[in-house]
């Protein structure tokens, strides 16, 4: 692939624009291009698509995801002391980089993108798992069809987990209602400027084409929130907010209501998302 030519290293960079870390925003950088390039080849081919990252930094994720190919790549970043540093890059691809200043939270970037679309980012830790439920709470078919995000090791492994193992929860389920899930690298502290406290590590999440079970996506949030708020009780006094039927609903669809949320797989939340909406739609309108 093309490299983004003329470009000073990343440490240069960073020193030119006074970029010194803030950790309210969660900025550990990534400054070894070839670690950035191997991140960007994760996503797969990204020759034909609008790519959304969130969170460019000094842009070093930016110049790999250029580098390997993307047709389009929108940047949007909280931090305007990056912004110089971007445009430097944008004026080194032209008409291949949009860079835009402001909150991943709040911007409209579906204005900004033409599919296909991939997200690939290196998340600041305080609004990546907010980030991620945004993108799995997208209006089928998403606007996305795969998500490459680095987290903190521990939340991605709450991705990728399955039933009665710690992590399994509700991200977990979120995440694997719609998506094939997989960790595809692990980053030890010591890559990233500053170094954080723990591991961190890349997962893929790539769209189906349906759901992998019917159900309602708010349901199945509310379900799996409650059931795991308190995941060491019995479904049938975790779920108790859902009303005094729940022990009926709960073995309805084959789910023990002695039963703990951790012993339960997707197939069975799903099941008792549609029991619970289904039971809401027979309830006499006020
Ligand atoms: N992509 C760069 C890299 O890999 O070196 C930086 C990654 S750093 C972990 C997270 C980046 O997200 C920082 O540049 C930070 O300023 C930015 N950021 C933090 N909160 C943000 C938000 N709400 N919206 C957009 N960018 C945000």
């Amino acid at each position: 692939m093309g490299t983004i030519d003329g470009l000073p290293p990343l440490r240069e960079v960073i020193r030119a624009h006074d970029l010194v870390a803030k950790r309210q925003l969660g900025q550990n950088f990534l400054l070894d291009l070839n670690l950035t390039a191997k991140i960007a080849r994760s996503a797969g081919d990204l020759s034909g698509c609008d790519v959304l990252e969130v969170g460019p930094g000094p842009g070093g994720l930016t110049r790999g995801l250029l580098a390997e190919g993307a047709r389009r790549v929108l940047a949007v970043e909280k931090d305007a002391r990056c912004i110089p540093a971007l445009e430097e890059i944008a004026a080194s691809a032209p008409g291949r980089l949009e860079v835009l200043l402001g909150d991943a939270l709040e911007v409209d970037v579906l204005a900004h993108l033409t599919p296909p679309i991939k997200v690939v980012a290196n998340l600041p830790y305080n609004v990546g798992t907010e980030l991620l439920i945004r993108w799995l709470s997208a209006p089928w078919p998403p606007y996305w069809s795969s998500l490459t995000l680095m987290f903190q090791k521990e939340v991605a492994e709450r991705i990728v987990a399955k039933p009665r193992t710690d992590h399994y929860g509700r991200l977990a389920l979120l995440a694997q209602w719609r998506c094939n899930v997989a960790i595809v690298m692990v980053l030890p502290p010591e890559a990233f400027t500053p170094a954080p406290k723990v591991h961190s590590a890349v997962v893929q999440l790539t769209a189906l084409a349906e759901p992998r079970f019917p159900c309602d996506f708010g349901v199945l949030q509310r379900v799996t929130a409650m059931a795991f708020g308190q995941r060491r009780k019995m479904l049938r006094s975790s779920l108790k907010g859902m009303g005094p039927g729940i022990e009926g609903l709960l073995e309805s669809v084959g789910i023990p209501p002695t039963a703990r949320a951790e012993e339960i797989g997707l197939e069975q939340f799903c099941a008792l998302a549609r029991a619970v909406a289904g039971q809401n739609e027979a309830l006499p309108r006020a």
